[in-house]
């Protein structure tokens, strides 16, 4: 088997750089991943990327699980919600309402990720939201948005400009009593910021559950945190990918067919 190629961290240099196949493939992963560390729901949720070149994107079919997805299996899909590449099981116009608005409205973004893992819901629920209890959570310092529940988000023209403007130019969005979304440059970095937002939720949850006062840093000292991690690692996520996608190859390379 072939090694795969991780998206490039650079937005510019991605459309041009990266193949369809290595994006099926790294999207793949990511579905398989989210499902490796129990983050999925059934064959809800999603996770989509941009298509090279295109004004389109990929996403699984309704109907699989995140562990069974394969490359081949991605539907390319339009920005405006139309399949163009291959077949659904059922037509999930909810799931393309979230990922063309935020396509067509934001060119350096190229990959989406929505979950609704039971951490993130419950801290979506809290009207103070996210509180800077732990590191993970300085990764959202003034990074993350806030959007209320308004049932499925089915309607494209009702729901796609105000997600938008929750999103604002933040990482990581709560839906609120519905679940999360982040977005990244590349799909390496739309999952850094996903699997730390569920860090950071999971944490919330346990420091509060002690029911004791807690210690929380200034709000500078917070800013401080977010600009210093990110100077550290200025191509978020990358090196973890990597490492990641060994993890895929040693348990489950059929992702990449
Ligand atoms: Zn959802």
């Amino acid at each position: 088997m072939a090694k795969i190629t991780p998206l490039q961290s650079h937005a510019n240099d991605m459309p041009q750089r990266m193949t369809e196949q290595a994006v099926r493939q790294n999207l793949a992963a990511a579905y398989r991943l989210f499902a490796h560390f129990g983050m999925d729901d059934l064959t809800y949720t999603h996770l989509s990327a941009r298509v090279p070149g295109e004004e389109a994107f990929f996403i699984y079919p309704f109907g699989m699980l995140f562990e069974e997805v394969r490359a081949s299996d991605l539907l390319k899909v339009s920005l405006e919600g139309e399949i163009l590449e291959g077949e659904e099981y059922q037509y999930n116009r909810t799931g393309f309402v979230i990922h063309g608005s935020i396509y067509q409205a934001k060119p350096d973004i190229n990959a989406i990720y929505h979950l609704h893992t039971q951490a993130g819901v419950a801290v979506s629920a809290l009207k103070d939201g996210l509180l800077p209890l732990s590191q993970f959570a300085y990764h959202f310092q003034d990074n993350v948005g806030y959007y209320d529940y308004d049932s499925l988000a089915l309607d494209y023209d009702q729901h796609g400009d105000p997600i938008l403007s929750a999103l604002g130019n933040n990482s990581a969005l709560f839906l609120r009593n519905h679940g999360t979304l982040t977005v990244g440059h590349t799909i390496q970095e739309a999952f850094f910021y996903m699997y730390y937002l569920e860090q950071a939720c999971q944490t919330q949850i346990k420091i509060l559950s002690m029911n004791s006062e807690v210690e929380i840093p200034s709000e500078e000292t917070c800013k401080q945190a977010r600009k210093d991690m990110r100077d550290f690692e200025p191509d978020l996520g990358t090196r973890d990918w990597q490492a990641l996608l060994r993890l895929l190859e040693r348990q489950e390379s059929d992702y990449q067919e």
